[in-house]
C-alpha cells in the first residue's frame, strides 16, 4: 500500500489522505518551519512526513528519529488539506528571492516564446497531439503534422481542485517526459521554495505559467505550451522544434535560429 492511501476523517475536509506532522505545527502557529522527511522507497509522496525547526534540532542532535526526538515531536495524524495549509503557514522562504526568480524566469520564457511561435507559425496551427511515450508535441496545420518539437512535462493545474501539481509526482506520467521537472524540484529543495519543492499545493493558472517559466530557464527551453485536458491544463516545456513536412523542410533553410 502507497503511502498515500491512507485516510483520515477530517472534521472539515471529510475524508481526506493521511499525513503525519509533529504536534508542534499541530498547534494553530505560524512560521514554525516546516522540514520534509524523505522516503528512498516512495521519493514522489505527495505528503512526506514534516516537522518543525525545533524538532529538527532535536533530531541533528540526535542524528536520527529514536525514543528522545520521536518524544518530542509527538507526530500526530492531519488530513492532507490541513497539511497544506499547515505547510503554507509554516513554511519560511525568502519570498524576495523566489519573486526575483519568477521574474527572471518570465522574461527569458516571453523572449523566448516569441521567437518560437514565428519561426514556427505555430499561431497558425489547428490542431496538437502528444506523445508521452515519445516525447514530442506536434502541431498540425490543414491536416497536416507541420511541426515536431521535443517537449519535458512541467506539471498540471486543475481547475477543479485549483492544485497545481508536479509532473515529477504525477504517476501518470512517464519518465520521459517527467524527468527534467526533478531539476525544478532540487532547485526548491536547495533554496528552499516552496511551490518547487512540494509535489501539490492550492494554485491557479497563473501559478502554473510561473512554474513553467522556471522551468524553462532552468533547462534552456526554446519556448511552452499549455494544452488542456479534461479537469484542467497541462503545462509543458519545448527543448527542441524541427518541421515535418516536406514542403517545410525547404523553409527551414532558409530560417536562420
Ligand atoms: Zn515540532
Ligand atoms: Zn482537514
Amino acid at each position: 500500500m502507497m503511502r498515500d492511501d491512507y485516510k483520515v476523517e477530517c472534521g472539515v475536509h471529510g475524508t481526506s489522505p493521511a499525513t503525519f506532522i509533529c504536534h508542534h505545527l499541530s498547534h494553530h502557529r505560524e512560521n514554525q518551519g516546516f522540514h520534509m522527511g524523505y522516503d528512498p522507497e516512495d521519493p514522489d509522496v505527495l505528503y512526506p512526513d514534516a516537522w518543525c525547526d525545533q524538532c529538527n534540532e532535536v533530531l541533528e542532535q540526535e542524528g536520527e528519529w529514536n525514543d528522545t526526538s520521536e518524544a518530542f515531536a509527538k507526530i500526530k495524524v492531519v488530513c492532507a488539506n490541513c497539511y497544506c495549509s499547515i505547510r503554507a503557514k509554516n513554511w519560511l522562504q525568502d519570498e524576495e528571492a523566489l519573486s526575483h526568480l519568477i521574474g527572471d524566469s518570465f522574461d527569458y520564457l516571453q523572449a523566448m516564446q516569441d521567437t518560437f511561435m514565428k519561426a514556427y507559425n505555430i499561431g497558425d496551427c489547428e490542431r496538437w497531439d502528444w506523445d508521452q511515450e515519445m516525447g514530442t508535441l506536434i502541431f498540425s496545420h490543414e491536416g497536416k503534422p507541420t511541426v515536431e518539437c521535443d517537449v519535458h512535462f512541467v506539471g498540471t493545474l486543475s481547475t477543479l481542485s485549483k492544485t497545481w501539481m508536479w509532473a515529477w509526482a504525477n504517476q501518470s506520467l512517464s519518465d520521459k517526459v517527467k524527468e527534467q521537472s526533478r531539476l525544478v524540484r532540487r532547485i526548491g529543495d536547495e533554496r528552499q521554495f516552496l511551490p518547487l519543492a512540494c509535489p501539490k499545493w492550492s494554485a491557479d493558472e497563473t501559478d502554473g505559467w510561473e512554474m513553467t517559466a522556471i522551468m524553462a530557464k532552468a533547462v534552456g527551453a526554446i519556448g511552452a505550451y499549455r494544452t488542456p485536458d479534461e479537469n484542467g491544463f497541462v503545462y509543458m516545456v519545448v527543448s527542441k522544434a524541427r518541421w515535418v513536412s516536406q514542403e517545410a523542410e525547404q523553409i527551414n533553410l532558409e530560417i536562420p535560429l
